[in-house]
């Protein structure tokens, strides 16, 4: 059986970032936290946990030392109320995060009745709904065409989402407004992986898609992927079945933006055996 490799897979800008910071920052005195998983990825966390660099789930958690603050960001009151309890914070939140973060803010300013596309509780989103102060978080057109008419409306898009779908979306909401301003705030990275996985397309029998399942891009790769060949969704070597692959000739392997090399190459080593 032929395994063959997304030509874009695996960690991403923003995550190899976050990861650094965090590796650096398990050198500093006192408790090192981070707010949530610095990665989806369970293999990845373990690796960190390892330098003692420990997660918490609750800001209220924090009490000393230092706070990570992971690629997807927080909202500004997070910010507070950390600094008001005199905590040490290593911003990771990825810089296109940011940007989307900068772009909701402006637009609150302006005046534009905000939408957010993407998962409601998708931290990412979370923090970024705390940037616009208020804000309609949609992800599918069904939503978009149940929104009230409004005089201006201003959208970002959650880095992750798939292009296709919020193409779907835009029209709609060009609709429901006299004003419509569009950040289109998907990451290259995640379009880059999507274009990959899109990539197998006639050229494989099975996709294996790799990554912690709590990871929204992974799991929308897997979603892209299933509409290409059979999908398996899996965090590590681990899970594979060789059963899946019976007849398949060529095997494709392709991972989210938050899950490491080393669990990748574990994957294809074992398919490669099979
Ligand atoms: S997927 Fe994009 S936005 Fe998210 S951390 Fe990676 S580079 Fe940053």
């Amino acid at each position: 059986m032929k395994v063959v490799r997304a030509s874009k897979a695996g960690f991403c800008f923003g995550v190899k970032r976050a990861v650094k910071l965090s590796e650096e920052a398990s050198k500093k005195k006192g408790p090192v936290h981070t707010l949530g998983p610095v990665v989806h990825n369970p293999q990845a966390i373990e690796r960190l946990e390892h330098m003692s660099v420990k997660e918490i789930n609750e800001i209220r958690e924090a009490r000393r030392g230092t706070v990570i603050i992971r690629a997807h960001g927080i909202p500004p009151e997070d910010y507070k109320v950390l600094e008001s309890k005199g905590i040490e914070i290593v911003d990771a939140t990825c810089p296109f995060v940011k940007k989307a973060q900068d772009y909701a803010r402006m637009l609150h300013d302006e005046g534009y009745a905000i939408v957010i596309i993407g998962e409601k509780d998708h931290p990412e989103v979370r923090g970024i709904k705390g940037h616009a102060k208020e804000a309609t978080v949609i992800e599918t057109p069904e939503e978009a065409e149940r929104l009230q008419m409004c005089g201006k409306m201003g959208v970002v898009v959650q880095t992750t989402q798939e292009q296709a779908v919020v193409g779907k979306i835009i029209p709609i909401l060009f609709n429901k407004t006299k004003e419509l301003r569009v950040f289109n705030t998907i990451c290259s990275a995640t379009g880059e992986r999507q274009e990959a996985v899109k990539g197998f397309a006639g050229k494989v029998d099975v996709i294996v898609v790799v990554g912690g399942r709590n990871s929204g891009n992974t799991r929308r790769l897997a979603q892209i992927a299933g509409r290409i060949a059979p999908t398996y969704h899996i965090e590590t070597a681990r899970e594979l079945k060789k059963e899946w692959f019976r007849g398949a000739k060529t095997v494709g392997v392709a991972a989210g933006a938050s899950t490491p090399d080393f669990v990748i190459d574990e994957v294809v080593k074992r398919l490669e055996s099979y």
